[in-house]
């Protein structure tokens, strides 16, 4: 009997990570991507609670602790570059901002599609623009016309997912923006970081940061903002560059710098903070997994987490590959959601939201640093700890074997 075969739209962490526990399961897979390969871009992801669970559970940590970064920690500093406030690395037992194992996204990217390549059927520069649904099978129909009839079809395809809009509805009933905006690009390490995450924050609500790559002399960078949602072309970059100029030119520190190295960064990023609510993941024969379905927002900091445990609850519940009746697919789907459901909702409350990112107000912005400061100290580093920086990425991961 032939094996079933699943199709996952979007290649970034979610899509590849199912993909290796379906293939090692005996499903066929096979992963769609619209970009021409996996996406290289990002900052840093940490590997911590269950996400570094799952990844070692793949037999993959000791690849990425090989990628890790080298890191001192995160400071935030003022115009001039003096610092307010610093939080090593070796904080809170290197469960600080900055954590003792941390990969650049795309490295995490490049490992799982490299475990993966071997049993999955890539297909780059391709993506689901229909799906039509039966008791026993869905057809997906492809950008280039081509049809295939699947057993189950994955979103994995992010925060403006195709798939989602497809089976579910139009993004605005799904999608909630959080009150501001934020862009990723590779720019020249003008700060001399050093090991050293560096944020300035500026009053109106203005947030850049530079962290290290693996080049010493390259800054991943990040300009945010806090506002109402704007109006702007999605598929216009040089739009987008120019609402970070009025932001932030003349902002201080080295936004100058970072605003003509975003001008000329062939990896820029620009993208609303927002997160994903949904009822449901599943319909009929669709799911979603990672920021399709719960997008917390790069805010939260599990976004890799939720797409790694999320890629892992899903091939669980769906077990061995064995013919997925309707009956025992919709169980498996239930199942997965409510094993999700209380984490996802965790890694979502964010009380503060943007505000104590991009403050408003000087004064705001000096309490901040303030905190970040104290919180490491007696009386009340024990408190932080726990109400931040100790198991809060965690849940129980189900044991699938
Ligand atoms: C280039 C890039 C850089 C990022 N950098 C950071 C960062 O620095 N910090 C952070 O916190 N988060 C970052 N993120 C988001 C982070 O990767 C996710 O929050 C998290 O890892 C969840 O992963 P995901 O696989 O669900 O989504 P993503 O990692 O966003 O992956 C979704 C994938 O689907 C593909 N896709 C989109 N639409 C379609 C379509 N219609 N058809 C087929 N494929 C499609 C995308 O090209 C992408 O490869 C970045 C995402 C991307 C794509």
């Amino acid at each position: 009997m032939q094996s079933p075969t699943v199709l996952i739209n979007g290649a970034g962490i979610a899509g590849p990570a199912l993909a290796f526990w379906l293939s090692r399961k005996g499903y066929r897979v096979i992963v769609c991507e619209i970009a021409p390969g996996i996406r290289p871009g990002g900052q840093t992801v940490d590997l911590r609670g269950s996400g570094s669970d799952v990844v070692e559970r793949m037999g993959l940590l000791d690849q990425m602790k090989a990628r890790a970064l080298e890191q001192n920690g995160a400071a935030w500093v003022r115009s001039d570059g003096s610092r307010r406030a610093e939080m090593p690395v070796t904080a809170f037992g290197g469960n600080g901002l900055v954590s003792k194992l941390e990969i650049l996204r795309g490295d995490l990217a490049a490992v799982l599609y490299d475990a993966t390549r071997r049993d999955v059927d890539y297909r780059f520069g391709s993506t689901v623009t229909a799906l039509d649904q039966s008791e026993e099978s869905v057809t997906v129909t492809l950008g280039d016309g081509d049809r295939l009839p699947v057993d189950l079809v994955v979103g994995a395809d992010g925060p403006h997912s195709a798939v989602r809009r497809i089976a579910f509805g139009p993004e605005e009933r799904f999608v909630r923006p959080i009150g501001g905006y934020n862009a990723w690009f590779s720019a020249p390490d003008t700060a001399g970081l050093d090991g050293w995450f560096l944020l300035y924050q500026a009053p109106g609500g203005l947030n850049a940061s530079m962290r290290p790559s693996h080049d010493p002399s390259i800054a991943k960078a990040g300009l945010a903002f806090q506002s109402e949602p704007l109006t702007y072309d999605r598929h216009d970059p040089d739009a987008q560059r120019q609402i970070l100029v009025e932001r932030f030119a003349g902002a201080g520190w080295h936004c100058d710098a970072l605003l003509a190295a975003a001008a000329e960064a062939d990896d820029f990023y620009f993208d609303a903070f927002a997160q994903v609510h949904m009822p449901t993941w599943a319909s009929g024969r669709v799911a979603l997994v990672g920021d399709a379905g719960y997008c917390a927002s790069p805010l939260s900091g599990m976004g890799t987490s939720l797409a790694l445990v999320g890629a892992y609850v899903l091939a669980g519940e769906l077990g061995p590959a064995d013919p997925l009746s309707s009956d025992r697919l919709a169980a498996a789907l239930a199942r997965y959601d409510e094993v999700m459901r209380p984490f996802v909702d965790r890694c979502q409350d964010l009380p503060s939201g943007i505000d104590r990112y991009a403050p408003m107000r000087e004064s705001d912005i000096a309490i901040t640093a303030a905190v970040m400061k104290w919180m490491q100290r007696w009386p009340f580093r024990p408190i932080a700890e726990k109400a931040w920086f100790q198991n809060s990425g965690s849940m129980a991961l189900p044991d699938y074997r």
